[in-house]
């Protein structure tokens, strides 16, 4: 069997020698052999830094999404191939679809985010601009670049592809090449990913790299400008953590690891609510996809000490019809784990479960299988402990990375929150409640130890993605013993992948930085109002002043008729006079908004095509009747859209009266077409 190849330095590499044998999970075959030998790690992470961050750095963050979903959609049709290779690891089909559909739609999910939420530019703005000195020649702002290395990928057995896409998605967005290492267990079905991925033509040379087997002296190489996202046994994590040169370099380090999940059960809950039923079903459900080797699974299902029986006839009940077997097989519900050796360290771990408590389902040894040799694939019954003293250490620390489930009871809200914390960090724990205090209590009381917390209840089950899911928008990742970290989470997962720098200087040059008009950056006047520009035609910086326009007691009176805002700081002087605030009745905040439109369009049918919103508006200062107010419109932000035949501008506005007072400040959104000919 042919041992498989890594893709380093812009080529496939063939091992040096024979390498390790890996085995089908289901039948015990050889499926393929791992080794690394001969890899050369400095030219790799070399090759990665010097070919493939310049060639990402080229691209904006539009770009970057594009080119995801492009990906995501050529994967997409080469998904059964994935499937099928995916229940060699012993999955089920559906086990591979949360498995290969999961990392596809984290594909698909930052390329929109990357498009709808960055700037179609390679500088990413955070936050707003800080005055510094009290004349505005002298302000400051937190800008993002890509990190000039390589994010080093060391993955777990247990999602082969979503774990290496969950983490090269944010990573490419913000323009650093991946290196992935695949856990040698299931390395096979790593290997194929990256062929596709690097078969599409569709990632510039040296954004993606792959290395089978051991790392090697890969770590002797990295720089401060390296990351590492670690997933897998906190043992190993704690060593790469603790690696002198990721010390020494400061290296950023995410550990994903080790997570004992809890699910509790709220006292509202008795059998015959929804709530009932949806506990022990998730319960169930997570114990058995992909045969319980999720990092999300629950391990510790905490219940009303009154619902111990209940709770365990009904998921007994439920486990009594899962079908284990050979994961084609039809009617098969859960398959083997990934490995014989897996199975071993479930059965080790499952003895220190059972120090603390009784086995109320399954037998480690024995299992019913269809269609497949119990022994020869690594297949295990569910098992479900119960634990009737919840104080006893084991549930809360000992991870039976399989089909394994311990119920403890507790006694108070405040003792289920205590139970939830015990587990010293977790990346998921969910509250199964129609109680709203009891839940609030419980996710507040619990949540500094926890990255997500799900409630579930008859209100939301419907659409609930459920306890084990993690959703590229939302954090995944946390605290303590989950390893600390965080991956995804939307915008701020690909923010981890780059540098916040401060930059303090002058308007002019914050605008040029930035690309994004700063206030007090030059302004340009041309004899062409900016609204009969097109997106290639309009310059950030490109203003219109348009007023005054006097504001009479008419216009006033009138608004507040027609649009029946009476408020009465608009419409009676005694009461608005004794107003703090005011000194006598004022125009409304909207009139002179719908004033500075009426001020600042061009109004002939041209290449704006819709105002879309306004965003950060504030009423600054009140704004009396006989006041003259005055706009200026700046364009702020130019943003093409890729593949559309228009952009998104933002103006700046700044409503002012007579005394050159800001009256209203806010930004405008727009629509604006490209130029017929551009249009793509
Ligand atoms: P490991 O920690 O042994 O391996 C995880 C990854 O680290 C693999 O890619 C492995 O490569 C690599 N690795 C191991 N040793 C080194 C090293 N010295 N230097 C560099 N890389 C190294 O975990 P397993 O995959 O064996 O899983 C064991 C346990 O981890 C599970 O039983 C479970 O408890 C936990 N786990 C937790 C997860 C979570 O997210 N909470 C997910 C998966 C597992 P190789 O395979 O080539 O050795």
């Amino acid at each position: 069997m042919a041992a498989l190849r890594s893709y380093v330095n812009g080529d496939w590499h063939t091992p040096a020698e024979d390498g390790v044998p890996l085995h089908d999970a289901v039948t015990g075959d050889e499926v393929a052999r791992v080794s690394s030998a001969g890899v050369d790690m400095a030219a790799a992470l070399a090759h990665g830094r010097e070919r493939g961050g310049p060639a990402l750095a080229e691209l904006t963050f539009h770009q970057r999404g594009a080119l995801l979903k492009s990906l995501a959609s050529y994967l997409l049709e080469h998904r059964e191939e994935l499937y099928a290779l995916s229940a060699r690891t012993g999955a089920t089909l559906g086990d591979s679809k949360f498995d290969v559909d999961g990392g596809i739609g984290v594909l698909f999910g930052y390329s929109s985010k990357g498009r709808r939420e960055m700037p179609n530019s390679t500088v990413y703005v955070d936050g707003a601009v800080e005055p510094l000195g009290k004349g505005g020649t002298f302000v400051g702002q937190h800008v993002c670049t890509p990190l000039r290395g390589v994010a080093v990928q060391i993955n777990a057995f247990n999602f082969p592809v979503w774990g290496p896409l969950e983490k090269f998605a944010p990573a490419f967005l913000a323009g650093v090449p991946t290196l992935v290492k695949p856990a040698s267990q299931t390395a096979y079905l790593t290997h194929r990913l990256v062929e596709l991925m690097i078969g599409s033509g569709l990632l510039p040379e040296g954004s993606l790299q792959l290395v089978c087997g051991s790392v090697g002296d890969l770590f002797e190489h990295l720089t401060d400008q390296d990351l590492v996202s670690f997933t897998g046994s906190a043992a190993t994590g704690q060593r790469l953590r603790a690696h002198p040169v990721v010390a020494a370099n400061s290296v950023r380090f995410n550990v994903e690891a080790d997570s004992l999940n809890c699910s509790i059960l709220g006292p509202d809950a008795v059998p015959g609510t929804a709530e009932f039923d949806l506990f022990v079903k998730q319960l169930v459900t997570e114990m058995t996809v992909k045969a319980g080797q999720k990092c999300t699974a629950i391990r510790r299902a905490i219940v009303p000490a009154g619902l111990m029986e209940e709770v365990v006839d009904a998921a007994k009940a439920r486990l009594e019809k899962v079908v284990v077997g050979n994961p084609s097989a039809p009617g098969v519900r859960m398959g083997a784990l990934a490995s014989l050796e897996q199975r071993e360290e479930v059965r080790r771990s499952l003895k220190a479960l059972l120090e603390a408590g009784t086995l109320v389902h399954g037998d480690p040894d024995r299992v019913e299988v269809v269609d497949a040799d119990p022994e020869r694939g690594a297949f295990l019954s569910p098992l479900l402990v119960r634990c009737d003293d919840p104080d006893q250490p084991q549930p809360h620390e000992v991870e039976a990375f399989g089909p394994v489930s311990t119920l403890l009871p507790y006694e108070s809200t405040e003792h289920a929150v205590d139970l939830a914390r015990r587990g010293r960090g977790s990346l998921a724990g969910s509250v199964v409640s129609a109680d709203l205090g009891f839940s609030c209590a419980v996710v507040l009381g619990a949540a500094s130890r926890h990255g997500r917390m799900l409630v579930l209840n008859r209100d939301n089950a419907e659409e609930s993605t459920g306890h084990g899911s993690p959703l590229p928008a939302l954090v995944h990742g946390g605290p303590g013993r989950a390893g600390g970290g965080e991956e995804m989470g939307g915008i701020r997962g690909v923010l981890h992948h780059m540098q916040r720098t401060a930059v303090q200087a002058d308007p002019a040059t914050l605008t040029a930085i930035t690309g994004q008009w700063v206030t007090g950056g030059p302004q340009l006047f041309t004899d062409v109002h900016p609204f009969r520009k097109h997106l290639e035609e309009l310059k950030v910086g490109d203003t219109v002043i348009a007023g005054p326009r006097r504001v009479t007691q008419e216009d006033v009176a009138h608004f507040a008729e027609f649009t029946g805002d009476t408020f009465y700081a608009h419409t009676d002087e005694e009461a608005a006079r004794a107003n703090p605030f005011f000194d006598g009745r004022v125009a409304h905040g909207y009139l002179v908004v719908s004033f500075a439109a009426g001020l600042f369009v061009d109004p002939e049918p041209g290449p704006v095509l819709a105002n879309y919103g306004l965003e950060n508006l504030r009423f600054l200062t009140p704004t009396y009747p006989g006041d003259e107010i005055t706009v200026t419109l700046t364009a702020k932000q130019i943003t093409p859209r890729v593949g559309a035949e228009h952009g998104e501008v933002r103006w700046d506005a700044d409503v002012t009266n007579q005394d050159g007072a800001s009256v209203a400040k806010y930004d405008v959104l727009t629509l604006v077409a490209k130029r017929p000919e551009t249009q793509e």
